[in-house]
Parts: C-alpha cells; sequence; structure tokens
C-alpha cells in the first residue's frame, strides 16, 4: 500500500512548555520558485556527520535561522504526490501546510500575474484560518516592483516582493513571517520528562508497540499546544520517572491521500524526531533490514538524538542459540554511524522482554543529556594523546591545548587545537572511542569538533 513509514512521537506533560520549533510551510504553483526561497532560507547547512553512506538528505523539511531564532521550514512542492491534476495535488500540498504548519508563506509568480490556480489556493488557505504571508516572487529588479499591487486581489493582505535567484527581500517577509509565530513562554522544557518517539516503515509493529508500552499505564493524551491540530501524545510516570510517547498521530490515519506518499511519512518522522530525546529505530525481525530502514536511522542519527534499535516481532521467527548474534552482526554491518545504539530483541505480541525497554530508555536518555567537567576531559583526552600521538600532515602536528564539552543532547566537545584542519576523520574517531571507553555514552551520538585556539 505505501513506500512510506509512519511514526509515533514522545509524549509531554501538561500544562509544561513545549520548546518544538515554530515551522513554516511554503505552499504555490510548480515553478513560482519554492525550492529556490526554501533553499535560500535554509542556506548551505552542512550535515555535521562527514560519514555516513546510503542517507539519502530529504530536502523538504529543514532546520533554519533567522535573527538568531530557530524554526523548522517545509518546502510542499517537495512531497510528490502522484500523478495529479494541478488543482487536486495544490489542494493537497495546501492542507499538509494547514495541517503541519504554524505559518504559511504562499508564494505566487510575480511575471506571471494572478492565475485561477493560485485564487484556488488562496480560498483554502483563507479557509483554514492559519497565518498567511503572501510572497511574491521573481521581483528580481525595483521597476518591476509594481507587479505586486494585482495580488491585493487574493485577500492575503500585503504583497511582499521576493527574489529568490537573487535573495531580495527575504528580511521583511521572514519579520511578518515571525510576527505570526506563536510566542515562546518564557520558561524551560520539562527537563524531568523523557520524551521518546518510536520511527520505522509501515508493519513493523510501531502501533502494536506502543499500545503494549501503555498497556498497563494510565495515559494521559494532551494536544500539543498551538501546532499540528491533531497531533496527539501521550504521558505517563513510571517508577517515578515522567515519560512523553510523542504524537501519536501517525498512526491514526485520516484517509487522505498524501498520508501514504513517503515524502509525507519522512516528514511526519523527521517531525517527531525533531521533538524527541529518545528515538527507538523499530525493525522487523521478520522481514529482515531494507534499505528503507537504513534511511529512517539515518535521520535518527543525523538530528543528533539518543537512539535505540528495537528489533521487534522476535516471536515469528525461527530461532537457534546464534540467530540472535547473527541478526545483530547484521545491524552492526548495516547501520555502521550507530554503532553506540543499544538493540533490544522485542515481542509486542506476547511483551517479550519489553520491560528492558523502559531502563534502556532512562540510560540513553540521562548520557545524551550528560556533562563532563572539563578538567576530567581533559584528563582523558591527553591520556589519549600521550597514547597515541596527534597525527601531522606536511609536517606540522595537531596541538590539542585543552577540551571542554560545549553542550549536551548530544554531548559536544570542543577541542581548541593550533589548526582545526589537522583533526582528521580517523583521529577524531580515535578520540570519540577514548571517550566512550571512558564516560560509556550508550545510545548517544557525540560529536567532536575543533576550534583554533586564539
Ligand atoms: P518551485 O517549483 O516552486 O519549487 O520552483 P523552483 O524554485 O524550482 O523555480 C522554478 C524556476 O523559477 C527555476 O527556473 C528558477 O530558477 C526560477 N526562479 C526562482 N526564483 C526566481 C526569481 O526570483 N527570479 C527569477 N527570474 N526566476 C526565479
Ligand atoms: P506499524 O505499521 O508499524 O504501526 O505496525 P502495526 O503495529 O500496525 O503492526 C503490523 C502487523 O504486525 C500487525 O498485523 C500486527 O499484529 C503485527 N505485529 C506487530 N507486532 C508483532 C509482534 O511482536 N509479533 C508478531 N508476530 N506480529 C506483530
Amino acid at each position: 500500500m505505501t513506500e512510506g513509514f509512519s511514526f509515533l512521537g514522545t509524549i509531554k506533560l501538561k500544562g509544561c512548555v513545549d520548546m518544538q520549533k515554530p515551522v513554516l510551510a511554503i505552499v504555490g504553483r510548480p515553478n513560482v520558485g519554492k525550492s529556490t526561497i526554501f533553499n535560500r532560507i535554509v542556506g548551505d547547512r552542512v550535515s555535521i556527520v562527514e560519514d555516513m553512506p546510503g542517507v539519502t538528505r530529504d530536502r523538504i523539511y529543514s532546520s533554519a535561522e533567522w535573527l538568531n531564532r530557530e524554526f523548522n521550514i517545509i518546502d510542499t512542492g517537495g512531497i510528490e504526490i502522484g500523478d495529479e491534476p494541478l488543482l487536486h495535488l495544490m489542494r493537497q500540498q495546501a492542507e499538509i501546510a494547514i495541517d503541519e504548519a504554524d505559518v504559511i508563506l504562499f508564494l505566487v509568480d510575480g511575471k506571471e500575474g494572478v492565475t485561477a490556480a493560485d485564487e484556488e489556493v488562496a480560498k483554502l488557505l483563507y479557509r483554514s484560518k492559519k497565518p498567511v504571508v503572501l510572497g511574491v516572487n521573481k521581483i528580481d529588479n525595483p521597476e518591476r516592483k509594481e507587479l505586486i499591487y494585482d495580488f491585493y486581489s487574493l485577500g492575503m493582505g500585503e504583497p511582499y516582493p521576493l527574489s529568490g535567484s537573487h535573495g531580495i527581500g527575504l528580511g521583511d517577509m521572514l519579520d511578518a513571517v515571525f510576527s505570526h509565530f506563536p510566542q515562546q513562554p518564557e520558561g524551560e522544557e520539562d527537563e524531568e520528562t523523557i520524551r521518546f518517539c518510536l520511527i520505522g516503515r509501515p508493519n513493523v509493529g510501531k502501533s502494536s508497540l506502543v499500545n503494549s508500552i501503555l498497556g498497563k499505564e494510565r495515559v494521559i493524551v494532551s494536544n500539543i499546544a498551538g501546532t499540528t491540530r491533531d497531533a496527539i501524545d501521550s504521558e505517563f510516570t513510571r517508577e517515578g520517572q515522567k515519560y512523553t510517547i510523542i504524537d501519536t498521530a501517525g498512526m491514526r490515519k485520516r484517509g487522505k491521500v498524501y498520508e501514504y506518499t513517503e515524502k509525507y511519512s519522512v516528514l511526519r518522522a523527521l517531525k517527531a524526531i525533531d521533538r524527541a530525546d529518545v528515538v527507538c529505530v523499530v525493525l522487523n525481525a521478520e522481514e529482515g533490514i531494507i534499505e528503507q530502514d537504513k534511511k529512517v536511522a539515518g535521520f535518527a542519527h543525523e538530528a543528533g538524538k539518543a537512539v535505540i534499535i528495537i528489533v521487534n516481532k522476535w516471536d515469528a521467527i525461527e530461532k537457534d542459540d546464534k540467530t540472535l548474534r547473527e541478526f545483530e552482526q547484521k545491524i552492526r554491518d548495516h547501520f555502521l554511524y550507530l554503532s553506540y545504539a543499544p538493540i533490544l530483541f522485542v515481542s509486542a505480541k506476547t511483551k517479550q522482554r519489553l520491560h528492558a525497554l523502559y531502563p534502556l530508555i532512562n540510560q540513553v536518555a540521562e548520557n545524551h543529556a550528560l556533562r563532563i567537567q572539563t578538567n576530567v576531559l581533559n584528563d582523558v583526552i591527553m591520556d589519549a594523546v600521550a597514547m597515541n600521538p596527534t597525527p601531522t600532515d606536511n609536517g606540522k602536528r595537531l596541538k590539542i591545548n585543552y577540551a571542554t564539552q560545549v553542550a549536551t543532547k548530544p554531548p559536544t566537545i570542543a577541542l581548541f587545537v593550533n589548526d582545526p584542519e589537522l583533526l582528521h576523520f580517523s583521529y577524531r574517531r580515535f578520540l570519540e572511542n577514548r571517550v566512550r571507553e571512558t564516560f560509556g555514552f550508550i545510545g548517544t551520538p557525540i560529536r567532536i569538533i575543533a576550534r583554533k585556539k586564539n
């Protein structure tokens, strides 16, 4: 039925601040310049992960930044919905924007003027009551500016002149977008709640797992403040620890065509990952590992979240004393970049080993948020350097002056060095391994960055 995958989200506490980033979606006819504008706004965000073969990046959803505030951005034009007539396509992309975004950038083509399809989109957006900012693209020079006045007829308020190709007008447009984003209330995220989600392709057993996980718990289901209107989180307390399973809405299909497209499921999964501390990547023991599993796992890794690999349906396969080891090895071979993620073999059906999930979630969440004292960290790094001297390049040797942890979630270590270019991948890996051997860090990626010492 579907090539996509769905997901389940984290749970959040009633009344606590939801720190999720606001979301902007771009809607508009094909060729008005949506992806050009998207790429302009996103800029050259290079992935921190250099070494991840097999992971294709989907440029339909990305984080972005404007005046030091982060937000997420969706290019609905990148969500292929199949061979739909233009008006159906537009309607579906507009619905996605309405469902998924806080503010919509409705993009039109200044060179072409108002078209029937634009008017159709305007009607849909108008009815939704979501804030809309109207951007008139391809206004490449000031003489063309008067072209924008026609677009007042769309009833979307002031049109903002833009030129995606030349990067003109983005600032004023984004100011207007930001004025409509929900105000982030003062205050911190509820640090005590562990937010987790389950992601994986269809039929791996995510819904069954959640039902089994929640079976005994008293669950409070809550709407997420603000945004996505049908996202439902489930929250519960177990042995004194609060948990939130993020957004189970992915399971409760509303029967819309676009819900079955791969890009849409990717989008939903990325949103869930974004809001989670711990991401459980679910595999199906019966079917083994396929390409799509790698893609899902890649997203979790890239996002820098704590990761657990769950192999479900362990009841359904023939086993001998080697089966588990072999499966584990297969996972390690396929997901090289997830070597830090613990693997749990379970059955949602028989509930076999499901009880082991909680201690694992607690442990990886703790590691993800762990902060190491600078002096302790320095001892470990300096011992490592003494054991395996820093590399040289063209006769120049890397010199590490000191190390300090600059961030958690994921733990991020800055090395202050003479020349950041000299910290090659293999030495970085060596240091990471030493840090892991000392502090554990099971279940969390670690980032090591080199900074030039002034
Ligand atoms: P999308 O289908 O809405 O994502 O549109 P694209 O971003 O792919 O752009 C469609 C075409 O319009 C491409 O040939 C772009 O180079 C061109 N284009 C995009 N922005 C501008 C602009 O500001 N000025 C002009 N003249 N062309 C643009
Ligand atoms: P989702 O699409 O990932 O949410 O998967 P579902 O939870 O809907 O499960 C897909 C199918 O797999 C259903 O028919 C379930 O009954 C079955 N299933 C789920 N978990 C298990 C399991 O642990 N063992 C077995 N044998 N079947 C399972």
